[in-house]
């Protein structure tokens, strides 16, 4: 196992409708477990292939709940139903999101409140999660980036300003930017 670079944004593959998996052989567990273990090195609590450059419809989770469940996995080729979000503005203390390919910001953005995600683990088996809250925003977020949609792209005007000012401002927007967990600190 190893701990990949992960790609800031930018780069054409996080920005790309990824293609489904097809054959399920010991190369994709291999780039399921090397997810999983930059997920947790990151950390994150999820993590999508295009953001270790594979085009594959493919993304880890691990979530820790209030009570102390954990909920984690992989998902390949998943569908995602979510209920349709209440109007109104995202609230930067309890709505605020992160993505490891645009490290170290925060900003608000509303989801959906509950999400049922159906796919296929490793081996070609199918499950099924019922989410809600956090797990249901992870689970988007995560969808997302396999439709080649970052959280940023979701932003109400004025935090995609803000959003797009603090991509500048780093550097970040080209292509081939990637950041390496436990070398690089890109937290503050
Ligand atoms: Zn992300």
């Amino acid at each position: 196992m190893a701990v990949l670079p992960i790609l800031i944004t930018g780069d054409p593959v996080l920005h790309t409708v990824a293609s489904p998996v097809t054959v399920f052989d010991d190369a994709l567990s291999a780039l399921v477990a090397d997810m999983v273990e930059t997920m947790h090195a990151a950390p994150g609590v999820g993590l999508a292939a295009p953001q270790v450059g594979v085009s594959s419809r493919i993304f880890v989770f691990s979530w820790t709940d209030d009570d102390d469940v954990e909920t984690s996995g992989v998902a390949i080729n998943p569908e995602l139903w979510i209920t349709p979000t209440t109007v109104g503005e995202a609230d930067e203390d309890e709505e605020s999101e992160g993505c490891l390919s645009i490290p170290g910001e925060r900003f608000p953005l509303r989801r959906a409140e509950l999400a049922i995600l159906k796919a296929v683990d490793a081996n070609n088996e199918p499950f099924e999660i019922h989410a809600e809250g956090w797990l249901a925003r992870i689970f988007q977020h995560e969808f997302d980036h396999l439709n080649g949609i970052l959280y940023a792209d979701r932003l109400e005007h004025s935090h995609a300003k803000a959003a797009a000012k603090a991509i500048r401002k780093s550097g970040w927007g080209k292509p081939q930017l990637s950041w390496m967990p436990g070398v690089d600190n890109l937290d503050e």
